[in-house]
């Protein structure tokens, strides 16, 4: 036996001179030099004295070289464990105090301010930057472009990725290579990607959407990407006429419908667009269909889970909904509280189970335990309901379910309605803190520059829209929403801003 998922990737490697990555400065990448350079990689970590089970903590500026660290990982046996460019020092602690990697590898330019928070956590700390430079890009280049894989399994860890987490620690989920396996093949088939696809990949890779959804996907198709640092709508436009697919977080739609070249014609070569990460308005669906012609395929996935529901490659995408569990993934809704499954239509709990669902939290026992049913189905935090044709609507996460006066308001519902008035461009309801009511239902509204709306006109329009107690007692403007780099509105932050506004 050799490493499950790095097995499964080299048997569908089409030719060993094909592009697997061109950078925007048309660095190639091919799949030959994924084998050599992964194999110099696991030799080097393998110098380090990496073992199979021991973790590998990344900190590092997107590159094709750290995807030949992730492959090296798997070659190694080593569990790959990336963490998000923004996180500080103090944070860093956090995340190699808990899982104890073997070696740290960041960027040359935080050794200094993180050489102490590995030491401190006993782990090596290596560099590697994006000009092909840092400490173990130095150690790969001196290792042969040959290694002995490890033996791993389905069921042993390929990779520890740590939630985003707005509510206390951030945990560690466990992902196992038949989670990541599993999971890309399907995407593979459902989404229809060949040797042929080309995806535009402009996702950080520190993250499952950038990481593993795309990521995977393309190497278990055999096809090519072209990796821009970040969103770039200009480089994108200019890409496109070469490529042939997209994954994006709604952002990316929102900012590229601003680009004057959007239009048929520069997407005609393109053949597929997927949305995810974070709610794609309406809105963004149907403007993006008029301009190019193209539906957006919107899927739902979180870290712990990978990919659970899309919506369809042929047949209706619809707007506002996810779309189908994927073949393999059972979802259902239940009643929160009493796990108790809910009757077709009605908003609950999505819970969901299939092999693409995670092995635990990183040595949090009682954590995993308290958010899996008896029968196995993982608690996902997200409400929503499954509609008489299948399709999965998800209203909000559970703890953004805003409690007034004893009835549960579904900010999803009153964001739709909002967003769907002249002069608003998106919103955001949240609960704030209310001496009558618990929590007051308030609307947060981006409009449209010098659009001619004020609460007054939110409340008269919503009135008789929507039941009383949905109604925001109080509608802010702002010029944006706060977002993180996954595109999702960061409704802990906005509930702190206005957290005295009923006092
Ligand atoms: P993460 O673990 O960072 O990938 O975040 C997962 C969460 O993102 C999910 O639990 C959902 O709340 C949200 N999410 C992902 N995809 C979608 C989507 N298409 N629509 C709405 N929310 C989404």
């Amino acid at each position: 036996m050799a490493s499950y998922l790095f097995d499964l990737i080299t048997s569908r490697i089409p030719s060993t001179d094909k592009v697997f990555i061109e950078t925007l400065d048309s660095r190639k990448i091919t799949y030959g030099d994924l084998l050599d350079g992964s194999a110099r990689f696991a030799n080097a970590l393998a110098s380090l004295g990496v073992v199979p089970g021991d973790r590998v903590a990344v900190q590092v500026e997107k590159s094709p070289e750290a995807i030949l660290l992730y492959l090296a990982c798997l070659r190694t046996g080593g569990v790959f464990l990336p963490l998000n460019t923004a996180y500080t020092p103090a944070e860093i602690e956090y995340f190699l105090g808990d899982a104890r990697p073997r070696v740290f590898v960041c960027d040359p330019a935080t050794k200094d301010k993180l050489a102490s928070v590995a030491a401190g956590a006993g782990a090596a700390i290596e560099t590697l930057g994006v000009k092909q430079d840092g400490s173990l890009m130095e150690k790969a280049k001196a290792q042969p472009a040959s290694f002995k894989d490890a033996a791993r399994g389905q069921d042993d860890l390929a990779a520890i990725l740590y939630t985003s987490g707005t509510t206390g620690r951030s945990k560690g989920a466990m992902l196992t290579q038949d989670n990541l396996a599993s999971n890309a093949l399907t995407l593979v088939d459902y989404w229809r990607f060949t040797r042929d696809d080309v995806l535009i990949h402009a996702l950080p890779i520190y993250h499952t959407h950038g990481l593993f959804v795309a990521m995977n996907t393309l190497l278990l198709a055999g096809g090519s990407m072209f990796f821009l640092p970040k969103l770039d709508a200009d480089a994108i436009m200019k890409l496109m006429p070469r490529a042939t697919s997209m994954m994006g977080v709604p952002t990316f739609y929102t900012r590229l419908l601003q680009h004057p070249g959007l239009n048929k014609e520069a997407t005609k070569h393109m053949r597929l667009f997927i949305s995810g990460s974070a709610p794609l308005l309406a809105e963004t669906h149907r403007e993006w269909r008029e301009k190019t012609g193209h539906a957006i395929l919107e899927r739902y996935g979180m870290t712990e889970t990978n990919m659970n529901t899309s919506n369809p490659y042929d047949g209706d995408r619809v707007a506002g909904t996810v779309g189908f569990p994927l073949p393999g993934v059972s979802a259902r809704i239940a009643d929160p509280d009493t796990g108790k499954v809910l009757a077709q239509g009605e908003i609950g709990m999505i819970e969901v189970k299939g092999p693409n669902v995670f092995k635990g939290y990183w040595q949090m026992p009682e954590k995993t335990k308290a958010e899996f049913r008896d029968d196995g189905f993982f608690i996902t935090g997200d409400l929503g309901k499954i509609d008489e044709r299948g399709y999965v609507h998800i209203v909000g996460r559970g703890k953004d379910l805003v409690i007034t006066g004893g009835f549960n308001v579904y900010p999803v519902e009153v964001e739709s309605e909002i967003d769907a008035l002249p002069g608003v461009v998106e919103s955001a309801i949240i609960g704030v803190n209310h001496p009558d009511f618990g929590e007051g239902v308030t609307a947060v509204i981006v409009p449209h520059k010098g659009a001619d709306i004020d609460e007054k006109k939110v409340l008269t329009a919503l009135d008789g829209r929507l039941a009383k107690f949905k109604l925001p007692k109080k509608v802010i403007f702002v010029e944006e929403l706060p977002r993180n780099t996954m595109g999702k509105v960061q409704k802990a932050a906005l509930r702190e801003t206005y957290a005295n506004l009923y006092k």
